[in-house]
């Protein structure tokens, strides 16, 4: 697969002529190439953008949902497509990207594509003579930079209430995994959107990303990646008082009682431990167990965990496919390294997959459950993002607490509890943006999405992601 750029609503070469290889993780074979573009075809893609946000910034409601609406028609007519290449792309089983990544992405445009029919401004009659009412209007062009763990969903998160609130858009996939966004541009033209509202510049965060957040005609960012690389864009994106939206990493706890609902909650939390490799930023990776339960929680997770199937993302018996990178990989590896140096106990997993045949080089790791570390220790403390979980004992609820609010991070929480009254106390507690209790990863997509404390900034989802991409103005009139 030769992937291009998508500008002007033409695809295109990169300026530097220079591609990049794109890997396919199940096999660790080369499959294709990417653009490595850089800040000439971000200075294009601004030009055509520039060019088409007066008049797609004028379009009804009505008409921009309509087309929104066609493209996640279409976007199902072609799930198929889709779904190989993103388990191609990623190493992700081909059942999870068919069932949950390519029909969230539908979704996603769907959602606003209607939201957009329903919103309202406010009017506040201050007195008897004076109306004040607020105003919106699109910020114009903006940039939206997407990680690799869920590469359509994530990317079409942003797109989807950027493009709906009347803005053109530079788009940046991740470079480890660019080829469904490249599907999506056929789709974009195919459904009728203009020329130059939506543009894809492939390539390397430290080129392309860099050039989309210090381009000074780009009015905000939504950004979605790691902790580090947030903290780099907001220090650029100051300069230039750019908005700015980033949901960034986890090391997400889910506190376990006694009182749970023990048969559900196992599987539940393999589920949130190990779905996408353990590469989803909601994945549960620190289980703490209410002492009384621990050791037989400990044994019952382990024999679940070794249940999984790891295997050929396109089988379908296939529980968790490859990790996305070799360098991804040797991550995860260093930190079950750094776990037994900490003293923990590994007891499932802990090694290199070889599975053999095509696959012998692809990146496999088994789902890895460690115990016996502090709270404190690095592997406890640090985003590994893989399928590693460690699991932890406390003696009461505030020690719960303690234990789960013990991190920089704060994004998604999970309480696995019967006692109403608990659920509630705890949920207000933990500072994290989203708490689901006796559930995992039920979203509504309403809902205000991000994280807290070293896990993001601002919020996505519903009319909060709207509002984002807008400009909002108070009218004060007397009457
Ligand atoms: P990453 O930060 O390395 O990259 C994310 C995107 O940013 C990529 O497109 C990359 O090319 C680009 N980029 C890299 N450096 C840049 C820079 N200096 N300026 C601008 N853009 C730059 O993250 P990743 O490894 O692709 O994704 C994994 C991370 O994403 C994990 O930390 C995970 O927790 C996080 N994540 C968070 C959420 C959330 O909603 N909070 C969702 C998914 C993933």
């Amino acid at each position: 697969m030769r992937i291009l750029n998508y500008i002007g609503g033409a695809l295109q070469e990169p300026v530097s002529g220079s591609f990049l290889p794109n890997i396919c993780p199940a096999t660790g074979a080369i499959y294709g190439e990417l653009p490595d573009s850089d800040e000439r075809d971000v200075a294009l893609a601004v030009a055509a953008a520039s060019l088409a946000a007066p008049a797609w910034g004028k379009t009804s409601p009505e008409e921009r949902g309509n087309t929104l609406q066609r493209l996640a028609d279409l976007i199902l007519e072609n799930l198929d497509e889709f779904a190989h290449a993103e388990s191609r792309d990623n190493g992700k089983p081909y059942l999870l990207a068919r069932e949950v990544d390519i029909p969230r992405a539908a979704k996603n445009f769907s959602f606003f594509a209607s939201a957009i029919l329903h919103e309202g401004d406010h009017a506040y009659h201050s007195d008897a003579e004076t109306l004040n009412y607020t105003h919106h209007t699109p910020l114009g062009v903006v940039g939206c930079i997407s990680p690799w763990n869920l590469p359509l969903y994530l990317l079409t998160w942003k797109l989807a209430p950027a493009l709906a609130s009347g803005n053109c858009v530079i788009a940046k996939p991740s470079e480890l995994t660019p080829a469904t966004a490249f599907l999506l541009c056929r789709l974009a033209t195919e459904a009728g959107l203009p020329p130059g509202v939506l543009n894809i510049v492939h390539g390397l965060g430290a080129k392309v990303g860099v050039a989309i957040v210090e381009h000074e005609k780009i009015r905000a960012v939504s950004f979605t990646g790691g902790t580090k690389t947030g903290a780099d864009i907001a220090s650029r994106a100051t300069k230039s008082f750019k908005k700015l939206c980033l949901e960034l990493g986890g090391k997400n706890p889910a506190l376990v009682f006694a009182d749970c609902d023990y048969p559900q909650t196992i599987p539940a939390l393999v589920r949130a431990s190990f779905t996408n490799q353990g590469q989803i930023c909601l994945c549960s990776s620190r289980i703490l167990v209410e002492r009384s339960i621990y050791e037989r929680f400990v044994a019952d997770f382990v024999h679940a965990a070794k249940k999984l199937v790891v295997g050929d993302p396109m089988q379908h018996q296939s529980n968790l496919g490859a990790v996305v990178s070799e360098a991804h990989l040797e991550k995860i590896l260093s930190y079950i390294a750094l776990a037994r140096e900490e003293g923990g106990t590994i007891h499932c997993g802990g090694e290199r997959l070889d599975l053999g045949g095509a696959l012998s080089k692809g990146y496999y790791i088994a789902p890895t459950v460690i115990t016996d570390l502090s709270t404190a220790c690095r592997v406890n403390q640090e985003e590994i993002f893989g399928p590693v979980v460690t699991i932890q004992a406390f003696d009461s609820d505030s020690e719960a607490l303690e234990f789960a609010n013990a991190t920089p991070y704060g994004l998604a929480a999970t309480v696995w509890t019967s006692n109403l009254s608990r659920a509630h106390r705890v949920s207000q507690a933990l500072e994290s943006g989203i708490v689901w209790v006796n559930t995992w990863m039920k979203r509504d997509l309403r809902t205000p999405f991000g994280g807290v404390k070293q896990s993001g900034m601002g919020k996505e989802g519903g009319f909060e992601a709207l509002s984002f991409f807008r400009d909002t103005k108070n009218i004060c009139m007397k009457l």
